[in-house]
């Protein structure tokens, strides 16, 4: 696929994405000088114990950052926007997201992480189809395996993962989420990783950039380069760093997706080591080899060092090391006791933790671990994790994390579920629920310093939410209001550092429809090579949704056609 490797991305202006700002938006978005912009009388949630929470408050901005917080402030040279009727607080923050995902959109909805292969689910569809283009015997996933279908290439250009980038941040920032993690396993070649990066850049939105796994087609010509080598500056992560991340002070930051075992097969350093020799913030837990040694083992390795304030684990299901850890019994007792040694040592090292708690309900990664970090003084961050199945929308994380929990706790409150008397785990708040998208989001990025809470001095990346609205007011509880009764609807406006990016329910500058367009048409480049020869097979057709050529199941179940047989047939009683 000539050309594949060195296809250059135009920039979001180049490509036509951009529209001019309205007229009437010129004096806060201004051209370049800094600006005053008061953010006046709305229901204030700071989130910081030391500036409080106000029932009426203004915020003032100054520039790209927060200059106070008060009763009220005098406006002074400030463009003033009115608040009344609205909650003004922290932009929400989630950990983990594969951006490159975006193009296949509830996809697989009704599928599951792994099954009983060919069953569609995210390792056969999403990670063999669409981001490898290859697929191995069953049971053979990964190398080497048997390679039934091969086109020799993976289905996306560099071209496809920008627009998909760019969309993702877009959409989140739609949703009030003004800080994300792309956990970017599409590495393929490094014009891949470029375009990923420049996605994120052009978005405006304040991401990092977790540097992750790819598909290493090498073998047909096309460069690798992940995960890179210490004191190596020319390829990988060392790479990145020099080109893209050699300043702190701005929106986007550097994560790498390594863990505390070997940074690559053979390798005399850890992936703790090599990430923090190029400062990248050490996400993921889901790429890169590393992840696959004991966390007791690791934690004893004196090249990790001790202080894992740097460091979150995604999807910490099944971490427990005895079998009722997960709703947090554990055989000592709750609530301050419990056996595992995982969430000892990451309570203990000061680490942070990533639930992707509806993706984790939905699709079978075990039960989202909220009980077990409560149990170890661990507030978690969430995440949406992948498009494929489930919204980014932060309302739906936070609600799921309320819902979930209490259902767990609630259940086990009458006699007949709970036969051996276990302890009845904690219910959640909606205030904790927030404080995970907000501060524990901002900390498990690396950025509490700069974001997750209005503290004057922070960079300023605050929600406008919308609460005098025909669904939520009147308002009785602040808390109560965003977690049970909102949706991204009620986001009216979002700044991020500063920077109104959203502004009446419309995103600032951008031209919509061009966008929408332009990722229709990666979609459908993406799906014609799938759809295209291949070098080796063809995708197989089974019983279920693997059509041929294969294409997303449009209007039936994607994934579930005579697959669920464990209940009667039910009638359906127009
Ligand atoms: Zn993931």
């Amino acid at each position: 696929m000539a050309g594949l490797a060195g296809t250059s991305i135009a920039s979001g202006q180049v490509a036509g994405l951009r529209s001019a700002t309205p007229r009437d938006l010129q004096n806060l978005v201004g051209d370049g000088r800094r600006r005053r912009i008061l953010l006046r009388g709305g229901v204030v949630l700071s989130l910081d114990p030391r500036v409080g929470d106000f029932e009426k408050a203004d915020v003032l901005i100054d520039g790209k950052t927060i200059a106070q917080v008060a009763p009220t402030i005098s406006a002074g040279d400030a463009e003033v926007v009115d608040c009344s009727g609205t909650i003004v607080m922290p932009g929400f923050i989630t950990t983990h997201h594969h951006h490159y995902e975006t193009l296949g959109r509830s996809i697989i909805a009704d599928g599951r992480l792994n099954g009983v292969w060919p069953e569609e689910t995210y390792g056969t569809v999403v990670q063999n189809i669409w981001t490898t283009g290859r697929i191995t015997e069953p049971g053979t996933r990964g190398s080497p395996g048997k390679v039934i279908w091969d086109l020799g290439r993976v289905p996306y250009d560099p071209e496809d993962l920008y627009i998909s980038e760019v969309v993702a941040c877009l959409s989140e920032m739609s949703e009030g989420v003004t800080c994300g993690t792309d956990t970017s396993q599409a590495n393929h070649t490094p014009a891949h990783t470029d375009a990923m990066i420049k996605g994120l850049m052009d978005s405006g939105r304040r991401s990092v950039f977790d540097y992750g796994g790819g598909t290493d087609r090498s073998a047909e010509g096309f460069p690798f380069e992940a995960p890179g080598a210490m004191n190596d500056t020319t390829k990988g992560v060392g790479r990145l760093a020099k080109t893209y991340f050699s300043s702190k002070d701005q929106l986007v930051t550097l994560g790498f997706g390594g863990g505390p075992g070997p940074a690559f097969p053979g390798a005399p350093y850890t992936g703790f080591q090599l990430g923090r020799s190029f400062g990248a913030f050490l996400n993921s837990g889901t790429s890169f080899s590393g992840w696959q040694v004991p966390i007791v083992e690791a934690a004893a390795d004196p090249r990790n060092g001790t202080d894992w304030s740097d460091v979150t684990r995604v999807h910490a299901t099944h971490l427990q090391d005895e079998p009722l850890a997960q709703i947090g019994a554990g055989s000592s007792g709750y609530p301050n006791k419990s056996d595992s040694k995982f969430w000892e040592i990451w309570r203990d090292r000061g680490a942070h933790v990533s639930l992707a708690n509806v993706i984790e309900m939905a699709m079978g990664h075990g039960m989202p671990a909220f009980q077990q970090a409560l149990n170890h003084g661990i507030l978690p961050s969430l995440s949406p994790d992948v498009d494929t199945n489930m919204t980014t929308d932060p309302f739906s994380l936070m609600r799921g994390a309320f819902c979930l929990q209490r259902a767990l706790a609630n259940d086990l409150a009458f006699k007949e579920s709970n036969p051996g008397n276990l302890p009845i785990p904690q219910l959640l708040t909606s205030r904790q629920c927030i404080e995970m998208v907000t501060i524990a989001g901002a900390a498990a990025s690396g950025l509490l310093n700069k974001v997750g809470t209005l503290t004057p001095g922070k960079e300023a990346d605050i929600v406008i939410l919308e609460a005098r609205s025909i669904n939520t007011w009147p308002m009785n509880n602040v808390p109560g209001t965003i977690v049970t009764m909102m949706n991204p609807r009620h986001v009216r406006d979002v700044f991020i550092a500063g920077k109104v990016v959203y502004w009446k329910h419309g995103l600032v500058g951008w031209n919509v429809d061009r966008v929408l367009t332009q990722v229709q048409q990666a979609r459908d480049r993406v799906l014609a090579r799938i759809n295209g020869p291949a070098k080796v097979g063809k995708i197989p057709k089974y019983n279920n949704s693997f059509a041929d050529p294969y294409r997303p199941n449009f209007l039936e179940s994607c994934c579930f056609k005579g697959q669920n047989k464990a209940s009667p047939e039910y009638v359906l009683r127009p």
